[in-house]
């Protein structure tokens, strides 16, 4: 006898009883995955699992899935020169990342898109995701919020390469428009990268190579070149600019849900 389900997309809120229900009608079960650490002194070191949370919520309400109990911590290897970097190590987050994929599979699910929000844990979570694809045949999907919306987002400003960066557009507008209860932009500080070491910093993992437009690879730590946290403008954040980052977002990663349940239906 099949009873009706209640109306939740939270995995977490059923029992087990309607988890073993659930799992029969074979549905998309959505695991958000985020990070505790520093995007500069304005935005929350939670940001990337509250976001994550959030992205899978929506997605979850408008596309019929489930989300599952969120993982609230990540890998941030880069951010250990700031307070509050709360990182696990990438073997750990490989493996935590693996176990969830194959309890979940225990219980009876074969449908997992991970929605991902830290750049730090696409390593560990990749690795996890073809791992489960060898032990288990299970198709893993992967959506990285943050990254689709600096693709989605370029037309908006004037010059993206000086809007872009970690701690301003668009994630604080993003930010401004999902929480804004928990965005100090009157802490916000101009961004920047300072010379390390004789090195010519360009990005937080790239520098300067003299006689060469092309850049070289080194792994600093982020605070060796960025006293704030922050590179990009943060002065352009606004709640109207993260609304349109919302509707892209949630527009592409709604298109690739659909996808995903087309090309892995039982037919
Ligand atoms: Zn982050």
């Amino acid at each position: 006898m099949t009873m009706a389900l209640p109306a939740t997309h939270r995995l977490g809120e059923l029992s087990w009883t309607q988890v073993k229900e659930l799992a029969e009608q074979d549905p998309i079960i959505l695991l958000p995955i985020g990070a505790v650490e520093q995007h500069g002194p304005h935005l929350p070191i939670h940001e990337d699992s509250i976001v994550a949370e959030w992205v899978a919520d929506k997605l979850a309400k408008e596309n019929g899935c489930y989300v599952a109990p969120a993982l609230n911590y990540g890998h941030s290897g880069t951010f250990r020169g700031y307070n509050g970097n709360l990182s696990l190590s990438q073997a750990t987050l490989r493996n935590v990342t693996y176990e969830i994929i194959e309890a979940l599979v225990q219980s009876g699910f074969r449908r997992i898109i991970i929605v991902d929000n830290n750049g730090g844990n696409v390593g560990p979570v990749t690795g996890a995701g073809l791992d489960a694809r060898r032990d288990f045949g299970v198709l893993i999907g992967h959506l990285y919020p943050w990254q689709l919306g600096y693709a989605l987002m370029r037309d908006v400003y004037d010059d993206p390469a000086k809007a872009y960066g970690h701690g301003a557009e668009p994630e604080h507008s993003a930010m401004l428009a999902m929480f804004p209860e928990q965005v100090q932009s009157d802490l916000a500080v101009a961004g920047g990268l300072e010379s390390a070491d004789g090195w010519t910093p360009t990005s937080y993992t790239e520098a300067a190579i003299p006689g060469h437009d092309v850049r070289g690879t080194v792994f600093w730590d982020f605070s060796e070149v960025s006293v704030t946290g922050c590179t990009g403008d943060v002065s352009l954040g606004s709640a109207k600019t993260g609304e349109i980052w919302i509707e892209r977002v949630i527009g592409f990663c709604s298109a690739y849900i659909q996808e995903y349940d087309r090309n892995t239906s039982v037919k």
